[in-house]
């Protein structure tokens, strides 16, 4: 069994350095020393610096929630792969809907990035998902399809084993809307099987893909439970230390129980 890992993407909060703190210290203290369940947090850039100290001697990752694919230069506004691993972060998530949706990111420059991030050992988090139109119009094959195609093109079996996807259909993410186990292992399974054709079934087995979009302490044992959902990228439940924290145990909770 892959091991799962929990994602706490914590977007444009808190706003203050004093609140991410504390935060950041409630997960730590929550979790303890635990890693059958992976668990990473990803804070403003601003506070990075800052929470890779609260989390000294922690098993937690700590991830940006975006890249530039330069290193360095005149990009105004932009942060780097080897910026974010010089303050301590060892995750980067990457074409987020928020970003492909709100900021006309494309999956060309998710690739782009992702390779960056490689070049400096992130572990990138990968994000892709359909809207509420593309499912409704039964595009969300397509969709998929399109977004793993273009963002994991030029990758090598070995390198696509150490990148997580994460399927976050659009329509669920910060609606209160969940897809369905059902829909979400349907979406999971058919990343799987592209996984399989293109990197071969060994590279397919190993690749961690999360669900995200609305998951909460009462959801995540059921989709966690899901053969294809190996974990959980985490939005507005990452913001009180206790659904995280409950959320990381359903994943503890599943894994000690085991998939079929
Ligand atoms: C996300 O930000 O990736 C996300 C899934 O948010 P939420 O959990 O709030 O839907």
């Amino acid at each position: 069994m892959r091991t799962l890992l929990i994602a706490g993407n914590w977007k444009l909060n808190p706003t203050t350095v004093e609140a991410a703190s504390a935060l950041a210290e409630g997960v730590k203290n929550g979790l303890g020393a635990a890693t059958d369940v992976h668990v990473a947090i990803a804070p403003p850039f601003v506070f990075l610096t800052q929470i890779d100290g609260v989390l000294s001697g922690s098993p937690i990752g700590l991830s940006g929630q975006d890249m530039y694919w330069e290193n360095s230069g005149a990009f105004t506004g932009e942060i780097s792969g080897p910026m974010l691993v010089d303050v301590g972060c060892t995750h980067v998530i990457l074409g987020h809907s928020e970003r492909r949706h709100g900021q006309g990111e494309t999956s060309a420059q998710v690739n782009a990035k992702l390779k960056a991030a490689l070049g400096v050992k992130l572990i990138p988090i990968v994000c892709i998902g359909e809207t509420k139109d593309e499912r409704l119009a039964e595009q969300t094959e397509a969709v998929l399809l399109e977004q793993l195609s273009g963002s994991l093109a030029g990758l090598s079996p070995e390198e696509m084993a150490g990148v997580v996807l994460a399927y976050e259909p659009v329509w669920a993410i910060g609606t209160g809307l969940t897809a369905s186990p059902e829909q979400a292992q349907a979406a999971h399974a058919y990343i799987r099987g592209w996984l399989t054709q293109v990197f071969g079934e060994a590279t397919a087995a190993r690749v961690v893909v999360q669900y995200g979009g609305s998951v909460k302490p009462d959801n995540a044992v059921e989709l966690l439970s899901c053969p294809d959902i190996d974990g959980a990228l985490v939005g507005g439940a990452a913001l009180k230390a206790a659904d995280f924290l409950a959320i990381i145990k359903a994943g503890q909770e599943v894994t000690a129980r085991g998939k079929s």
